[in-house]
């Protein structure tokens, strides 16, 4: 169930039977020479989508903008800075909790995002100790990156071993191309896998991958992959959620 195909009266009902809600959060930059700059934004919405619908979960809009600011010098890419998005989801979430929503579990696609999001849960919980409102709901908020469940990291470990890297992964690109196929964009990639390391600023990313990529071979992506991917996070992220939703 999407919060936009829904009517005011339709959320008032979800209301009496649950209080949680699923928030996709991804990010819009470069994935190298073959993955989309939407990637993370659609694997965080797919499976978050995919979790709805097995355990009749609401979803919330995507967050498709995040904290993507080493990603800046190759074109397409956005960020917000993490002041930005620490405003953004505190919003989001404040919106839905005077609702009545008490649950956000947020289905993540970036790496980048883990520390704003995590701060932007701090700013929440000290907004709600620091209210004099002791009626206030009370707000818990989870933070899920999808390729971390223990199902995908298994299968991805299997598929792609050390060629799976850090950014645009085989698993997160072959996920992308399950979701839009018309998408895929099948190459052999030079070198196969790409350099490993740190990094800082946009430029400074730049230099030290030139192509985009961090450890990785997106040149293994299938859809196929995607397929199986995308099932073993549901599968396990639904029974997480649903724990998280009645705890
Ligand atoms: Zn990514």
């Amino acid at each position: 169930m999407l919060l936009h195909l829904q009517t005011w009266a339709d959320v008032e009902t979800y209301l009496k039977t649950s209080r949680a809600i699923i928030v996709p959060i991804g990010s819009t930059e470069q994935h190298g020479p073959n993955g989309l700059v939407g990637t993370d934004a659609i694997c965080a919405e797919v499976i978050g989508r995919g979790i709805g619908e097995a355990a009749g979960a609401l979803v919330g809009p995507t967050i498709s903008v995040g904290m993507a600011q080493h990603h800046l010098a190759f074109p397409g890419s956005i960020t917000m800075k993490p002041t930005t998005l620490i405003a953004y989801i505190r919003d989001y979430v404040a919106s839905l909790s005077r609702a009545g929503f008490e649950r956000f579990y947020f289905i993540n696609g970036h790496g980048g995002n883990i520390a704003t999001t995590t701060a932007a849960f701090s700013e929440i919980y000290a907004d709600t100790s620091l209210s004099r409102d002791s009626n206030r709901p009370s707000v818990k908020c989870k933070l899920r990156n999808w390729w971390e469940s223990a199902a995908v990291k298994q299968l991805s470990k299997e598929l792609y071993g050390d060629s799976e890297g850090s950014h645009a992964t085989p698993s997160e690109v072959s996920l992308t191309w399950y979701a839009y196929p018309d998408a895929a964009r099948p190459m052999t990639m030079n070198p196969a896998v790409a350099p490993k390391g740190e990094f800082t600023d946009a430029a400074d990313y730049r230099r030290n991958f030139p192509d985009g990529r961090i450890g990785s071979n997106p040149g293994l992506s299938t859809a196929e992959a995607g397929k199986r991917l995308f099932d073993a996070a549901v599968k396990d992220l639904a029974v997480d959620y649903k724990a998280f939703a009645s705890s």
